[in-house]
């Protein structure tokens, strides 16, 4: 439906969508042990759309001790990787049949535009999954150049039961990237999703079954950070945890592991990333087009959202015109019109949180060119206007925090030396472009810019074939390619004496 769908088309279906909202454990929908709910409210209108199972330790150790159980039976560990590779494409095939109704989920869930929901995280999810199915068959393992009188074989092992527990800012998306290698490697997944955003991974456990995917080697149990997070953290029979959200929740897996079984964590965690344009960028309104783009997708609810635009002195002016001139067609609407390119705020807390920011840096002296309001407050939803500060300094809180919002903080620079000091002036390293027509320069700046992924000419480029992660303290592991699999798989060295 999605390609003619009118704003009313999806009012009607959302309002006969059944959603569920019981864990999936062991191959089956359950209530959480205590059977306590909590409320999953949808941002476009404040009003609750579900009530969905508040997982706690023991629902984690239910979790666990399903997700071992399959692991040590070989039901999906020791199956031929091309059968894992039918099963999960079976899956990835399931996403995209529902494409529409996930996209609804996630659209409601987190008030992201429908618009993207269809085209970026649903069928980006499903391909995610896919890549790494079609992948999984065609990997081979290790002979050491060893003494002749030994044959020493090098293999990848999956590592047991992992924990993924992920953001709500692409619910799905950052999912995916975890679900796709984790269980084309063979392992067993335990899957927290934010509070937030628990509606599609409780509706891809089911298509899982569906497709085939033995019980016990999926499994989703949504509930608190500090009560089921932390539980799949702490356990002792949790080999692996990868993470993807804030830093300061990063940091917390890591204590975790250290107080209990030192699992091997993963950690895909926040970014504060420059978007560098110099005067002999090669268009400059491409540029500005995709610095808009860059802080104001997605709500600016995104990791590697390009929050600061620094921008060479003689062009600044003229260049901030044209991204604010992009920014002003982007004014918050509802998420379920298709015209709609910027939908609500995840939640009210994170409304406030973003709010706060804007009247920090109206306090610190930068200048608020465009935005800074909330909008639409009559629909009860959460919406913040797209928001641009001029004459920002990076030592300002909102140049050095990740504000996970439409607010976009304009820096200027001499040169680009000044530009690459400023560039890596933040505790981040996520993400980071240059715009310019020069070669040399182009190297010399992508060198030097401490970020695991850098831009040259474009912004928020790239796709499921390329490393995914952070430098400094944006964290360590990479999601996507093939690199991905290294954190879901151990080494084993078997030695055998033929001598
Ligand atoms: P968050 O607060 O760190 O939460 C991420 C996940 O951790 C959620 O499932 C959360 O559960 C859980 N959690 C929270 N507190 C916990 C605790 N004490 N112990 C164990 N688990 C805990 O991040 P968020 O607010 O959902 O997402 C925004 C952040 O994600 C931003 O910093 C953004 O940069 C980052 N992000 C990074 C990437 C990347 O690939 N680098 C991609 C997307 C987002 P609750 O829902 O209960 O809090
Ligand atoms: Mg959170």
């Amino acid at each position: 439906m999605s390609a003619t769908a009118t704003l009313d088309d999806w009012k009607s279906r959302a309002a006969s969508l059944s959603i569920r909202g019981q864990a999936f454990i062991g191959g089956k929908s359950e209530a959480s042990e205590t059977g306590k709910t909590f409320d999953c409210v949808s941002p476009i209108d404040g009003k609750v759309i579900a009530k969905v199972a508040a997982c706690e330790a023991p629902d984690v150790e239910k979790a666990v001790r399903a997700a071992r159980a399959a692991f040590e039976s070989g039901v999906w560990s020791n199956m031929a990787p091309a059968k894992r590779k039918r099963v999960l494409l079976k899956f990835a095939d399931l996403i995209l049949k529902n494409r529409d109704e996930l996209a609804l989920l996630e659209t409601l869930d987190v008030g992201k535009p429908i618009r993207f929901s269809t085209v970026v995280d649903i069928p980006g999810a499903a391909a995610a999954i896919a890549w790494y199915a079609e992948a999984i068959d065609k990997l081979y393992d290790e002979i050491a150049p060893t003494d002749p009188s030994a044959i020493a074989m090098i293999m990848r092992e999956p590592v047991g039961v992992v924990a993924a527990v992920v953001p709500w800012n692409f619910p799905l998306l950052m999912a995916s990237w975890k679900i796709g290698p984790v269980l084309a490697a063979g392992n067993s997944l335990i899957l927290k999703p934010a509070e937030q955003s628990p509606l599609t991974a409780l509706r891809v456990a089911e298509l899982a079954a569906e497709a085939g995917i033995p019980e016990g080697v999926f499994n989703v149990v949504p509930g608190f950070g500090e009560t089921a997070g932390q539980a799949l953290g702490r356990h002792m029979d949790v080999d692996c945890v990868t993470f993807t959200g804030s830093t300061e929740v990063g940091k917390l897996f890591l204590k975790y592991a250290g107080e209990s079984n030192m699992k091997r964590v993963s950690l895909e965690c926040g970014g504060k990333s420059p978007n560098i344009v110099l005067a002999d960028a090669p268009n400059l309104d491409a540029a500005a087009k995709a610095a808009a783009f860059g802080i104001f997708f997605n709500q600016g609810e995104v990791c590697n959202a390009g929050s600061r635009l620094l921008v060479q002195e003689s062009i600044k002016d003229e260049f901030l015109e044209k991204v604010m001139a992009v920014g002003k067609r982007m004014q918050p609407g509802n998420p379920l019109d298709p015209a709609t390119m910027m939908g609500a705020m995840v939640d009210r807390t994170q409304t406030e949180r973003v709010m706060g920011y804007i009247e920090a840096g109206r306090k610190a002296g930068a200048e608020l060119k465009m935005g800074g309001k909330q909008a639409n407050t009559e629909s009860g939803g959460f919406y913040v206007e797209p928001t641009v500060f001029d004459k920002v300094d990076n030592g300002m809180k909102i140049a050095q925090e990740e504000i996970f919002g439409p607010v976009l903080s304009t820096i200027t620079f001499k040169d680009a030396a000044d530009a690459i000091r400023i560039g890596n002036d933040t505790i981040y390293g996520l993400a980071a472009a240059v715009w310019t027509r020069d070669i040399t320069t182009a190297h010399k700046v992508a060198r030097a810019l401490k970020a695991g992924l850098v831009w040259v000419n474009a912004y928020d480029a790239g796709d499921i074939t390329i490393p995914f992660g952070g430098y400094k303290q944006s964290g360590f592991g990479r999601d996507r390619s093939l690199h991905a699999l290294e954190k879901y798989t151990q080494l084993k060295t078997t030695w055998i004496n033929i001598g």
